[in-house]
């Protein structure tokens, strides 16, 4: 699996202490507001594992399942809820935990959908961030980095469900693909 990676863009160390630095403005931000942490599965738990640990205090989770790219690497712009919230989100402070924004369809769509269930706020925290791919524009008030426009792997992010358990991110060597 090692002969998969091309090269490696963060190292679990990098991402591990960018996700001390997000966890603290996070709290700072949020400690007396009961937040709700909102993963959406499956590529953000890593990330929301990491992160509710990095936090000085404890907060709660919740889940949320979205159809977006399918197998392949392409988004295919078609938004379907998988599995819903287990919690009524309205009068509460929703904190969304993304591993990736790429052209941000998705979690515009996520976004306004939460939005209709009237929450007292709604922010998102993600992980990385690809500004050369924004299709539109999404207010990201927590972002761990901003990286090139390549498909990435690793910490959570999947090839067709596969290299999620790499501990480092990083692009895939082109021999992956064919
Ligand atoms: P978007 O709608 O912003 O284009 O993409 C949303 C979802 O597509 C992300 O949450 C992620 O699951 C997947 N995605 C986007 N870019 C990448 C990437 O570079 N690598 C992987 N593995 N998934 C990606
Ligand atoms: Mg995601
Ligand atoms: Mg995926």
């Amino acid at each position: 699996m090692g002969n998969d990676l091309d090269h490696v863009l963060l190292t679990e160390e990098q991402i591990h202490a960018r996700l001390d630095e997000l966890a603290t403005e996070i709290w700072r931000d949020y400690h007396d507001k009961d937040v709700l942490l909102v993963g959406v599965l499956k590529g953000a738990i890593l990330v929301m594992a990491d992160l509710m640990r990095a936090l000085p205090g404890s907060a709660p989770m919740d889940w949320m399942a979205v159809s977006s790219y399918g197998s392949g690497t392409k988004s295919s712009g078609v938004v379907r809820i998988l599995k819903d919230l287990d919690t009524d989100i309205s009068g509460r402070h929703v904190l969304i935990v993304e591993d990736i924004i790429d052209s941000g369809l998705t979690l515009n769509w996520i976004r306004a959908n939460l939005t209709s269930r009237e929450p007292a706020s709604l922010e998102i925290c993600t992980l990385l961030r690809k500004p050369e791919a924004a299709k539109v524009d999404i207010d990201c008030k927590y972002v761990g980095f901003d990286i090139p426009n390549e498909f990435v792997v690793g910490y959570g992010l999947d090839y067709d469900e596969r290299y999620r358990n790499l501990r480092d991110i990083g692009t895939l060597a082109p021999h992956v693909y064919s």
